[in-house]
C-alpha cells in the first residue's frame, strides 16, 4: 500500500479511501463486477483518462490508485465498453494524481474553474459521470451537437441543483438532440495543465512501487505491454 501511505494523513481514512466491501460476506457488487470484467478481458490495468497513466487493478479495496466511473462517454481509447440496458456505457478511470491536481489539473475552458476530484472516494467506482456531475457553469450544458444553451446554471429560480440533475437527459431547443449535454469529450470542455515534471516522475515511481505490493494482488495474469507502449506515445 505504498501509494496510500504517501497520502496526507487526513486522507487515510475509510471515507477518502475505500478499504472494504459493502456487501455481506465480502460479496460486494462493485468489486465483483469489476473483477469479472477485467478477468474476462484479461486486462490488469486501466489508463487514467486525463494523464493516460496506466494503473494496476487490484482484487481488494482500494481497487485502483484513483477511481473508476461509468459514463455514456468513452473519454479515452482505453475506456471499456459495457452495454447496460439500452444505453451504451463505458467504464473510465481517473488516477489519484489527477483527482488531486498533483499530476495535471484540468480547468474549465469557459469559466476557468478547476475540476477537483479530491472529494471523491479513492479505490472504488462511481456509477455516474464524475466530470458531467461536477459541472461548473451554464456553458457546460450547451448542446453537444449545435452548442445551443440547454439550461441555466445555477438555476435562475434559485432551486437546489444536485449532481444528478447535471447529468440528466435534456432536449436541445434548437436542433432537438436529446442527450446528457454536460457529458462531452474532455478536450471540448477543459484545458489540461501539466502541474510539473517532478510530480509526474513521483507518480510513475509510485506506480512502480505498487507493482511490488504484497497485500494487494493485481487482477488477472496477462501483462499489458500494449498499454505500456501506448503510454509512452502520449
Ligand atoms: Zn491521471
Ligand atoms: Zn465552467
Ligand atoms: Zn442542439
Amino acid at each position: 500500500m505504498a501509494y496510500f501511505k504517501s497520502l496526507p494523513s487526513y486522507m487515510c481514512n475509510s471515507y477518502q479511501v475505500r478499504t472494504d466491501d459493502d456487501g455481506p460476506y465480502g460479496n460486494d457488487e462493485t468489486r465483483c463486477f469489476l473483477l469479472t470484467t477485467f478477468s474476462y478481458l484479461t486486462k490488469t490495468t486501466m489508463a487514467c483518462v486525463v494523464c493516460r497513466m496506466d494503473m494496476l487493478v487490484y482484487d481488494k479495496y482500494p481497487l485502483i490508485n484513483g477511481t473508476f466511473f461509468l459514463s455514456s462517454e468513452s473519454y479515452d481509447g482505453c475506456a471499456i465498453e459495457l452495454s447496460k440496458q439500452q444505453q451504451q456505457q463505458y467504464l473510465n478511470a481517473v488516477c489519484i494524481g489527477c483527482m488531486n491536481a498533483k499530476t495535471r489539473k484540468i480547468v474549465c475552458k469557459f469559466c476557468r474553474k478547476e475540476w477537483k476530484g479530491n472529494s471523491l472516494v479513492i479505490g472504488s467506482m462511481y456509477n455516474y459521470d464524475i466530470f458531467g456531475a461536477m459541472s461548473c457553469c451554464s456553458q457546460r450544458f450547451n448542446c453537444r451537437k449545435c452548442g445551443n444553451p440547454t439550461r441555466d446554471f445555477p438555476p435562475k429560480d434559485g432551486r437546489f441543483f444536485c449532481f444528478s440533475d447535471c447529468t440528466k437527459m435534456a432536449t436541445c431547443g434548437r436542433c432537438g438532440l436529446e442527450a446528457q449535454h454536460s457529458i462531452k469529450p474532455l478536450a471540448a470542455v477543459f484545458d489540461d495543465v501539466i502541474v510539473n515534471n517532478n510530480n509526474n516522475n513521483d507518480n510513475n515511481k509510485n506506480n512502480n512501487n505498487n507493482n511490488n505490493l504484497e497485500n494487494n494482488s493485481a487482477v488477472g495474469c496477462k501483462s499489458e505491454s500494449k498499454n505500456e507502449s501506448k503510454r509512452e506515445d502520449d
